[in-house]
């Protein structure tokens, strides 16, 4: 197709992503110049609808999935009277407790690790959460683009620009139809990349820039859900219940979650390492089997599954966190890896180091002075801050896991006893696909799949079904293979195709070419729920994830 032409914008910021962390970084900002505007001061006019948002969901918060229990003293520092305000708290946690399952039988730890303590926290739906801040937002007077995705980072030298924004109405291959909008190029002051978890445009300035010189390489889960209606009397609203051990074998890390929003209504998950040895690893299966255990069926037994969503959670902590500022640049929340994995929680970091961003940005468009020097100073505050703080208690405790969930769990011990540290300053940490074993290596599956039965378990494509997914048949494949060549014929001797296992959606599939000359891979790329895994799992780095034309995707309804 030939290059379209397009309108530029000029701006001040441009955020792109609209999940916690992004929309904290606006409001922040613009509450931070209205009471400037209001103080009458001198210097250079700011206005606060010169913040743009870009989001690739249709709606605000339609791509916000997570378990989620939120430590609210990020969003307290944020929106003070967040209660009075209409927070959609869906419950305070009333009850903890850590339960070790085996295949058959479970028992409950005596006492709750500190880490693992929610009281004072609150059950939410982030989806709902990121609406109720997207509100806020909209009332400060922001810029919002929601179904708008960024195609690319625009660059003066080195310096980042801005984003360009997707060409809507372009077909499979690649040709205008006849609804063709070509982006836009919003060029800006300062970019924020709040993507979220494997953002495709951090992935690429990480790259780009060499961010992640000298650090770990993140690590990753899978974490997969659905929400259940569930007859009364079997929980009480605000019970939070993490389990470990079964279906996980002792060398997988994760382990399962079931939270009450109300008396009959249960979050219920699996998050499970993407380190895993065996190729044929099945996190969406392995969830399944998980509700097949007493203790979990006993729960959801004569319920309804209502809604179904699956993301990947950046789990390396400390030391696998990018530089976040860069020229013209900086990269926030679960994008840079802002995530405690000990505690399972990250929303209140991804709003903190939003907030952190904006005061950043903030003192930089009051300066006129908008210099790699006067961003890195966002390095400094959230290093300065109790970000750093809890994230440098529990620098080690990702890496701890690499040799299974046994040496972990020691690990774990050792690291609280010595203020984080373990036996090593700094545990290093292999790619999670790096682990991956070829097929003759590990010929036994590790653990049997199991055959849904439509009521308690359901395969990938009734779950899909309850994602509320939803894209545009006639475009571009978002799903980037480099060599179909290694899919076809290296991958499937050395690895039998682990992107039909490890994708909660069933996107990909091997199927029997029509000469007869051999399976080939099909991609199923409307079923994507943008859990990104197969950017991270697919051993040959071929796969790139890419954002689709904006506004398609899942639907996160109250997840
Ligand atoms: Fe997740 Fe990739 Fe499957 Fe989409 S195609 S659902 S990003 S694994």
């Amino acid at each position: 197709m030939p290059e379209a032409e397009r309108e530029t914008l000029e701006t001040d910021v441009v955020i792109v992503g609209a999940g916690p962390a992004g929309l904290s970084c606006a409001l922040r900002l613009a509450k931070l110049i209205e009471q400037r505007n209001a103080a009458n001061s001198s210097g250079p006019a700011l206005l606060q609808e010169n913040i743009y948002i870009l989001e690739k969901a249709g709606e605000i918060g339609a791509h916000c999935l997570s378990g989620a229990v939120l430590d609210p003293r990020s969003l307290r520092e944020l929106v003070p009277d967040f209660e009075s305000k209409g927070a959609p708290l869906e419950s305070p946690v009333t009850d903890d407790g850590v339960h070790f399952l085996t295949s058959s039988g479970q028992w409950k730890l005596p006492v709750t690790p500190p880490f693992l303590q929610n009281r004072g926290n609150y059950i939410v739906s982030v989806n709902k959460l990121a609406k109720w801040l997207g509100s806020l937002v909209e009332s400060a007077g922001v810029s919002l683009f929601p179904g708008f995705a960024g195609s690319g980072i625009l660059y003066d030298g080195k310096r980042v620009a801005g984003i360009r924004t997707d060409d809507k109405g372009v077909d499979k291959n690649g040709n205008p139809k006849s609804n063709f909008q070509p982006g836009y190029d919003l060029r800006a002051k300062v970019t924020v990349f709040a993507e979220g978890t494997r953002g495709s445009l951090t992935k690429q300035l990480v790259l780009e820039q060499g961010l992640d010189r000298g650090v770990n390489p993140q690590a990753y889960s899978l974490g997969v859900k659905e929400l259940w209606n569930i007859p009364a009397d079997r929980v009480r609203r605000g019970q939070v219940i993490h389990t470990a051990g079964w279906p996980l074998n002792s060398r997988q890390f994760g382990g399962g979650f079931i939270y009450a929003l109300e008396d009959t209504l249960l979050s219920v998950g699996l998050v499970a390492g993407l380190d895993s040895e065996d190729p044929r690893f099945d996190v969406h299966n392995r969830f399944q089997q998980f509700k097949t255990h007493p203790f979990v069926k006993g729960l959801l037994e004569g319920g309804e599954m209502l809604r179904y969503g699956a993301k990947t959670i950046p789990e390396g902590g400390y030391f696998s966190i990018p530089a976040t500022a860069t020229d013209g640049a900086l990269i926030v929340g679960d994008a840079g890896g802002f995530l405690n994995a000990q505690r399972l929680k990250g929303i209140h970091l991804a709003i903190k180091t939003g907030m952190l961003a904006a005061e950043t940005i903030f003192e930089a468009l009051v300066r006129e002075d908008w210099s790699e020097a006067s961003l890195k100073q966002f390095e400094a505050k959230w290093r300065a801050s109790w970000v750093h703080d809890e994230l440098w208690k529990v620098r080690n405790y990702r890496q701890g896991f690499e040799h299974g969930f046994w040496p972990g769990v020691l690990h774990a011990g050792l690291q609280m006893l010595t203020g984080g540290r373990g036996l090593r300053a700094r545990y290093p940490l292999r790619r999670d696909h790096e682990h991956m074993k070829h097929l003759d290596e590990i010929p036994t599956e590790s653990a049997a799949k199991i055959k849904p039965d439509g009521v308690l378990t359901f395969d990938k494509l009734s779950d899909v079904y309850r994602s509320g997914t939803h894209h545009e048949e006639d475009q571009p494949c978002h799903l980037k293979i480099a060599d179909f060549d290694i899919c076809n014929n290296r991958c499937t001797r050395e690895y039998g195709n682990p992107c039909q296992h490890f994708c909660p959606a069933a996107v990909y599939e091997m199927e029997e070419s029509a000469d007869g000359s051999g399976r080939q891979l099909k991609i199923n790329a409307s079923n994507c729920v943008h859990c990104k895994t197969c950017d991270i799992a697919d051993p040959y780095e071929i796969i790139t994830w890419v954002s689709p034309e904006g506004g398609g995707g899942p639907r996160f309804e109250r997840m």
